[in-house]
């Protein structure tokens, strides 16, 4: 089975002068110059350089079925018998792009199936946030443009996204000044702080001497566009460190400008919610089993229908991240990057083209105001998912094996 890169292709990029879209990480660059000779030396972000180097080595492979090299007919019909057989299948990882997360959406509303991000327990927990109370958020390119305080709520989060502060914070090409913004850093657990600051903003005592709180304060105050960028939060005070940031924004734009700014966690979670939503109304952690879309950001999450048992197979999708699905009970099938080892092998491994390196294709930005586009850079025989999704689809497609 072989794909060819359809349009847009490499050239395209060049004729439109625009950069290249970098796939691997929730920034979704989208500057950057193209590999040359198939080598991705010369790019300047070391996660770009490995996820584009990677990709470029592997440009083919073979399926397996328990560890064994498999015909694409044989995997395909294993696939689709084990989707068949699947009482409540967990389509999960989605670390690929729109065209992945299209493909997944489909599969689970065929085969009655949950839809769970990797990254699912910090959308969740956005996702809650903003369905209980709304909030004032904003854009990359707004925070950038504007923000003249940035507010860290939470762990920086460099590692993931390692061009945030050169694009955030560095940038010298702002609308409105040269200057950087300020910033502090509030650490993991920033829930007090944040708490303090509504306290001493609303007029009322602290219960002990807080001065970080009461500058803090102060800077919010001088500061003409304040924005919180959510980073990494220690689980037990994440849900109501964003509740109580969110609280603080509203507050104080009743006299100043303030706003929140989610930057996404990893590639493909504001791809995966985006289009889950568009479909079916809801989003991450909805199941499709009774033939309607129920969404429940706790009872389905990945993680505990695992733990629990109440998914009985385990469909783990991730185009762009080569990193094997957790060990589990349930038996596997894999919709993986061609680079991708594994300990215990699965059910059924299926190697997907890498999008933006192998085919064309569309990511979202992390903060959901930009779709970027993807460029095949090479040649390869790898299928995209889309196309084994629609044989999948199609039961007269698939020979039984
Ligand atoms: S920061 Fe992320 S999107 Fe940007 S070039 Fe690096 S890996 Fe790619």
């Amino acid at each position: 089975m072989s794909t060819t890169p359809e349009s847009p292709v490499r050239s395209a990029a060049h004729d439109a002068g625009t950069g290249f879209g970098c796939p691997f990480c929730a920034l979704a660059c989208d500057d950057l110059s193209p590999p040359a000779d198939n080598r991705a030396h010369g790019m300047d972000c070391e996660r770009a350089r490995a996820g584009f180097t990677l990709a470029l080595e592997h440009t083919e492979a073979t399926p397996r079925l328990a560890g064994v090299a498999a015909t694409w007919d044989d995997a395909v019909a294993a696939a689709h018998t084990l989707l068949r057989n699947a009482r409540l299948p967990l389509f999960h990882g989605l670390l690929g792009d729109l065209g992945d997360a299209r493909s997944a959406w489909s599969l689970a509303a065929r085969f009655g199936g949950v839809v769970d991000h990797r990254d699912g327990d910090a959308m969740a927990r956005a996702l809650g946030v903003y369905q209980d109370s709304g909030w004032i958020t904003t854009s990359l390119g707004e925070a950038r443009n504007r923000a003249d305080l940035i507010v860290w709520v939470g762990e920086p989060i460099h590692d993931a996204l390692p061009r945030l502060r050169e694009r955030l914070f560095e940038c010298r090409q702002r609308l409105h000044t040269d200057a950087a913004p300020e910033v502090v850093e509030l650490g993991a657990r920033p829930r007090e702080r944040i708490d303090h600051v509504r306290t001493l903003h609303g007029g009322r005592p602290l219960p002990h001497d807080d001065p970080d709180a009461t500058q803090l304060l102060e800077q919010l105050r001088n500061a003409r566009y304040a924005v919180f960028l959510i980073g990494r939060l220690a689980d037990d005070e994440a849900d109501m460190a964003l509740r109580t940031a969110g609280e603080l924004v509203r507050e104080l734009n009743e006299h100043q400008r303030a706003a929140l700014l989610l930057t996404g966690q990893g590639p493909g979670d504001v791809s995966t919610q985006l289009c889950g939503a568009w479909r079916n109304g809801f989003g991450l952690r909805t199941s499709l089993a009774r033939g309607y879309p129920e969404q429940d950001i706790k009872r389905f999450a990945a993680r505990r229908l695992l733990d629990d048992g109440e998914a009985d197979l385990l469909v783990w999708i991730s185009s762009l991240d080569a990193t094997p699905p957790p060990q589990t009970r349930q038996p596997q099938l894999v919709f993986g990057h061609p680079a991708m080892r594994f300990d215990h092998e699965p059910a059924v491994y299926l190697p997907v083209a890498v999008p933006g390196v192998h085919r064309a294709g569309f990511i979202h930005r992390g903060d959901a105001m930009r779709l970027v586009t993807l460029f095949a850079v090479t040649a390869s025989t790898l299928p995209d998912l889309a196309a084994l999704c629609a044989r999948l689809l199609d039961d007269e497609a698939v020979t039984p094996c």
